[in-house]
């Protein structure tokens, strides 16, 4: 037992991976020579239990800084496609499940860390993250969790002071290490390698794990595998979904970025786009437009194809592959539902639903001086009652330019959206600005925005731009 009045080293940790010992190796933090904490998510304190007037910083700093034990910290080992390309080199390089616990959910989440330094999956890198990195997961993460999508977040990130080198960023630049707070560290990458090192019985092990903690639901039902592989195809075309609604690009879909609860984490090089173009991509690498924004359902799918070749050790492949196939509709069924939300709807008929999202996404296309989170924030700022009374009332104030050939877009969407306004009784017309505020935060963070908010820190230190504008997200 602990005696440290420090809550975080006082938590119910389980040995839940650690106690399969098959999956992971012992390892240590780094020590730095600084510890600054820059960020603590006092919602997921809340998320713990945890009265966030309770935790101090130097809590934080004690157990996600110098890294106090109370567990052994697990690299996980994994490996994955990257790229389209088997890779069995990888693995926890820079970080490490710290613990693992009960949220007041009652679900099991992890502790993971990201640039604790190095690990026996290294390889020639440092084991470190960059500062920057950290901020950019922290944005990534509290955007898409405000929107509603199921993410890991971002615990801590505390700055450590050293000089990294990185060929993505002016260098040097400045470390950090981060806790994420993750459904699960596993990945699809997790029941690669059991399949690389041909090990039936240890897929068996841990699918009955990923079951029993991720999955309560169907373990000891019949066809308990079927039902998960199944229920994965919906979450991850579910999430994909989300990402597409939201106008995200995770931009590195590689199977080890992949949780097997079907919860989006590990952001690196990913962007919000700043228009419509289906062609966006994120990473500079990333050349073939492999993780395109457009090509992002097509990515999840593949990688769902591919995790069949691990899980066939253990179960039917045919039964997998009709699984997949309803990977399309879910995937349909969840971005309608998305987008209908961030036009304002709660719900409508499937051709109301088709017309309306095609026309908002032709719109989008063909004018790129709309930019695709502005619309929904213009739509939110704007909406009125007034609307539902002339289709001209709609954007009437825009200050959109428009040419001759983009004008009859815009007017097609208004008649459109005015159609649908008229058939709505004027009682859910109130419920539909509350909607619209709900789904569509004003708070974009495009990257020059991203950058700006960076500027500040790496040029004065000023962090109260990023807390300001964390802040007007969740407002
Ligand atoms: P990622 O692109 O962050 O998903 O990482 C892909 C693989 O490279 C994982 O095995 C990481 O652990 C590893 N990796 C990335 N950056 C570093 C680093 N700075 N040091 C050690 N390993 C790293
Ligand atoms: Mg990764």
């Amino acid at each position: 037992m602990s005696h440290s009045s420090n809550l975080f080293l006082n938590l119910n940790y389980e040995p839940a991976i650690e106690s399969l010992e098959d999956y992971h190796d012992i390892v240590t933090a780094a020590e730095y020579p600084l510890h600054k904490l820059r960020w603590r998510n006092d919602q997921v304190l809340s998320v713990l239990g945890l009265d966030p007037a309770k935790v101090s910083d130097d809590d934080f700093i004690e157990a996600f800084g110098h890294f106090q034990a109370v567990r052994p910290f697990l690299a996980l080992r994994y490996h994955g496609y990257q790229f389209g390309e088997y890779n069995p080199q990888i693995g926890d390089g820079r970080g490490f499940v710290y613990g693992q616990v009960r949220g007041n959910d009652g679900e099991l989440y992890d502790f993971g860390t990201k640039g604790s330094g190095r690990t026996p999956y290294s390889r020639t890198a440092d084991g470190r993250l960059t500062l920057k990195g950290g901020v950019r997961e922290i944005i990534a993460s509290e955007a898409l969790h405000r929107m509603g999508v199921k993410t890991s977040r971002c615990m801590s990130l505390v700055e450590t002071g050293e000089e990294l080198w990185r060929g993505d960023e002016p260098s040097p630049t400045r470390s950090g290490v981060m806790v994420r707070f993750s459904r699960s560290h596993i990945r699809f990458g997790t029941f690669e390698r059991l399949r690389w090192i041909g090990r039936d019985d240890l897929t068996r092990k841990l699918l009955d794990h990923v079951l029993q903690i991720y999955y309560p639901h169907l373990w000891g039902t019949a066809d308990q595998d079927q039902k998960f592989y199944l229920e994965l195809v919906e979450r991850v075309a579910t999430l994909c979904a989300q990402w597409m609604a939201a106008g995200f690009c995770h931009a590195v879909l590689n199977t080890d970025n992949m949780s097997i609860t079907g919860e989006s984490f590990d952001y690196g090089p990913f962007a919000f786009i700043p228009t419509y173009d289906p062609r966006f991509t994120a990473a500079y690498f990333d050349h073939a437009g492999r993780y395109s924004y457009a090509n992002q359902p097509a990515a999840c799918y593949w990688n769902l194809d591919k995790l069949q070749d691990p899980l066939s050790m253990i179960m039917d492949k045919n039964d997998m592959q009709s699984s997949l196939l309803k990977f399309k509709d879910f995937y349909r069924q969840a971005y309608c539902e998305m987008m209908l939300k961030r036009l304002g709807f709660a719900s409508l008929s499937e051709p109301e639903t088709e017309e309306l999202i095609s026309a908002t996404l032709e719109l989008l296309a063909m004018v790129q001086a709309i930019g695709y989170n502005q619309f929904f924030v213009k739509l939110r700022q704007t909406f009125q009652l007034n609307w539902r009374e002339e289709a001209s009332n709609i954007f009437a104030d825009h200050d959109w330019e428009l040419t001759d050939e983009q004008l009859p877009l815009l007017e097609k969407w208004r008649i459109v959206y005015h159609q649908l306004l008229i058939r709505q009784p004027i009682a859910e017309i109130e419920n539909m600005a509350k909607q619209l505020q709900q789904a569509n935060p004003t708070m974009i963070f495009l990257r020059p925005k991203i950058e700006e908010l960076w500027e500040r820190i790496a040029v004065d230190d000023d962090w109260q731009p990023l807390y300001a504008a964390i802040a007007q997200l969740q407002s």
